[in-house]
């Protein structure tokens, strides 16, 4: 069977996907292959990011593989958080302090609408191929839901009423952006 790493080891990112291509490839994490670096995201676009991490271990390990970045891009506020969507507040994942500084931004901002927005870098046969995601929503003015994580709880996709922290994973995962760039990709791979 072919494998295939992904550059990441957030185990939930992981299930969600090795499940997609159950039985086609086999999915490897960075653990997997022996890979402890900190890859830094230094790249100032969601494409950017994907492709330092896919670059990296394409360019050190030789397998095929991919990365993905994500994040939240607010109308109101040109973008933001955009790729600084796991540190706006100033700490990396404090995804508390996130929600606080985007609804205080927001106070006054009639324009709530918002996109979460994933970009996937493929490297497969040493060619890059790039996959994205998006999903449109508005920003509640108040957290509401316990499920999911980031900014699920702040955030309504269109022609919902509920916002991602109440669905279930499974609901979420049905138009999530991430699913959405996902899917592109897995369509590719049964392709080739
Ligand atoms: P990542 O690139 O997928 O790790 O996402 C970076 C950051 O974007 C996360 O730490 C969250 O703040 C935000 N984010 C990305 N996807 C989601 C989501 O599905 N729900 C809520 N927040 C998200």
């Amino acid at each position: 069977m072919q494998q295939l790493v992904f550059a990441t080891n957030n185990t939930h990112k992981l299930e969600e996907i090795a499940d997609k291509i159950a039985g086609k490839i086999q999915l490897l994490s960075l653990n997997d292959i022996g890979c402890f670096d900190d890859i830094a995201e230094t790249g100032a676009t969601f494409s950017e990011n994907a492709a330092i991490k896919s670059h990296y271990i394409f360019n050190k390990y030789k397998l095929n593989c991919f990365g993905d970045d994500s994040g939240l891009e607010i109308d109101a506020l040109n973008g933001e958080p955009g790729v600084y969507s796991a540190r706006y507040a100033g700490k990396h994942g404090d995804h508390g302090a996130n929600i606080r500084k985007v609804l205080e931004r927001l106070k006054h901002a009639d324009n709530r609408t918002a996109r979460f927005h994933t970009v996937i870098s493929l490297i497969w046969d040493g060619k890059e191929h790039f996959f994205e995601g998006t999903v449109e929503g508005i920003i509640r003015n108040e957290l509401s839901g316990t499920a999911g994580f980031g900014y699920d709880p702040i955030f309504q996709p269109l022609g919902y009423a509920v916002t991602f922290a109440e669905m279930t994973l499974a609901e979420k995962n049905s138009i999530s952006h991430r699913a959405k760039a996902v899917d592109k990709m897995i369509e590719f791979l049964n392709a080739v």
